[in-house]
């Protein structure tokens, strides 16, 4: 397609999304979006795989209602401020008023924890680790933009409970380490688990922990974030449990959201090249595609073939697809490879003679030859090496965007070219003013400080030169 996905990403985006066919953009209401199948197809997939590392570590699928009753979402102050200027309210039913208007939930804390309060008796109702798959929905008044920003979006959204506080922030590091091998085992997409600001946390928590990944323009896109609630909703929603000493305490709470729409802009934005879309192998809707090369005198020939292998490959569980179609290979191939296909089998009169296929991987687009024989090892290990190499490039390729600066020029400098600059910063519970200065100046955010990294010693803050407490992470964002 000849657009270059680093100095011109927002248009290779574009093109992408719409010749791929990932989404429609055509549906009448402004910031929602329609996901088509083949970026569906492997949404799911990525459901399945978050859901299942989810479940690995104890949290059970819950289905809540969509609608707020306006006095649950109003019951925590600081939540309800956060929120409140971004929900989409139902007034009415039918011809009638609504008595209490109810909220399209934005997220579900207010939705969730007044039924925590009834479930939650005695100690043995505790820990609660629940998680809800589906939309949430926010007025968004910034600028829309597919994924990236809607006011309808996919996630996933844990809400737990504790009887101390020391479980709830233990659940915190393993929603980090859920996400290690979500986000970077499974999906490949690099990323760098920031502690925000005070002034940055979600509303209502004591502390939010979020996962920043990089786009192929040098900002980033926060894809996912886990919340220490500490007990600031379970006092309003009045969530309690008889302790062992015989006294009555509040819960210990976390949630921990995420963002699939973000995560599917990313894995589209880390994997793709300037051919388009890259999907790695365990995500592709086709894993491989088999393209019949022939004439009108060995077509029959080459089809039987051709379909001889589909069924083999079918039959060990493999998702792929015989393109049967009028098109010429060229076509094929050019078609398959902008969606992304991971592995493109062609196979001709010379590959029957040879008793095998050519296996083609999308990332490198080198041919090599495998006998019918290790047809299906061949076809599990390519898509394997393919992950292999589309980590290392990218891990490469983020590890190039970390940067650090120790003034405020060299900070500018930096920003220059986008990616994540490190530097020392006073405070990250009293600096907003040195915060609103990079901001303002720089038009960049503090996102805050690396999870276990050490404090500086001896080093000034880059904005007002007072001691540093905390290296921070500086970079322009969505
Ligand atoms: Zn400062």
């Amino acid at each position: 397609m000849d657009i270059d996905k680093h100095s011109n990403f927002s248009e290779w985006f574009s093109t992408v999304l719409k010749e791929a066919k990932l989404v429609d953009l055509r549906y009448n209401v402004k910031g929602f979006i329609v996901i088509l199948p083949w970026a569906f197809k492997t949404m799911k997939l990525m459901y399945s795989f978050a859901e299942a590392e989810l479940e690995k570590r104890n949290h059970a699928p819950v289905n809540f209602p969509v609608v707020i009753p306006e006095s649950n979402l109003i019951k925590e102050e600081e939540h309800v401020k956060g929120f409140g200027g971004e929900v989409f309210w139902i007034t009415h039913a039918g011809f009638n008023r609504l008595e209490e208007r109810l909220a399209l939930r934005p997220t579900s804390e207010t939705a969730m924890y007044p039924l925590y309060a009834l479930w939650i008796k005695g100690k043995s109702d505790l820990p609660i680790k629940m998680y809800q798959s589906g939309a949430v929905w926010r007025y968004e008044t910034k600028a829309t933009r597919p994924f990236i920003r809607g006011r309808e979006f996919l996630w996933i959204e844990t809400h737990d409970a504790f009887a101390t506080k020391n479980e709830a922030l233990s659940q915190v590091m393993e929603d980090i380490e859920i996400l290690n091998v979500f986000l970077w085992d499974i999906l490949g997409i690099p990323f760098i688990v920031l502690r925000r600001p005070q002034w940055d946390k979600f509303p209502g928590a004591d502390d939010t922990y979020a996962a920043d990944t990089l786009m192929p323009d040098g900002k980033v896109l926060q894809i996912a974030t886990t919340h220490m609630l500490g007990q600031r909703f379970s006092k309003p929603f009045n969530i309690k449990f008889m302790d062992e000493d015989g006294r009555e305490k509040f819960v210990w709470q976390t949630c921990f959201g995420i963002g699939m729409n973000r995560i599917y802009a990313a894995l589209v934005a880390w994997h793709g090249d300037n051919k388009g879309l890259i999907y790695p192998f365990s995500l592709s809707p086709i894993q491989v595609v088999i393209v019949p090369i022939f004439k009108e005198n060995n077509k029959e020939k080459v089809l039987n073939y051709a379909r001889g292998v589909y069924k083999k490959l079918k039959s060990k569980g493999f998702r792929v697809l015989l393109d049967e179609s009028e098109k010429t290979p060229g076509f094929k191939f050019n078609e398959w490879e902008f969606k992304g296909v991971p592995i493109r089998m062609e196979i001709g009169e010379k590959e029957i003679n040879n008793e095998g296929v050519l296996i083609v991987p999308r990332d490198t687009g080198i041919r090599s030859f495998a006998s019918l024989n290790e047809l299906v090892d061949k076809v599990s290990k390519e898509g394997k090496e393919m992950m292999k190499r589309l980590k290392e490039k990218n891990w490469k390729e983020f590890e190039k965007s970390l940067k650090s600066a120790s003034t405020f020029e060299e900070l500018k400098k930096k920003l220059e070219n986008g990616g994540i600059v490190r530097v020392p910063f006073c405070s990250l519970s009293h600096g907003i003013e040195c915060y609103n200065k990079i901001k303002e100046e720089l038009k960049a955010e503090v996102r805050g400080e690396k999870v276990g990294e050490g404090k500086p010693k001896g080093l000034k803050c880059v904005v007002c030169g007072k001691e540093a407490n905390h290296f921070v992470y500086v970079a322009r964002q969505y």
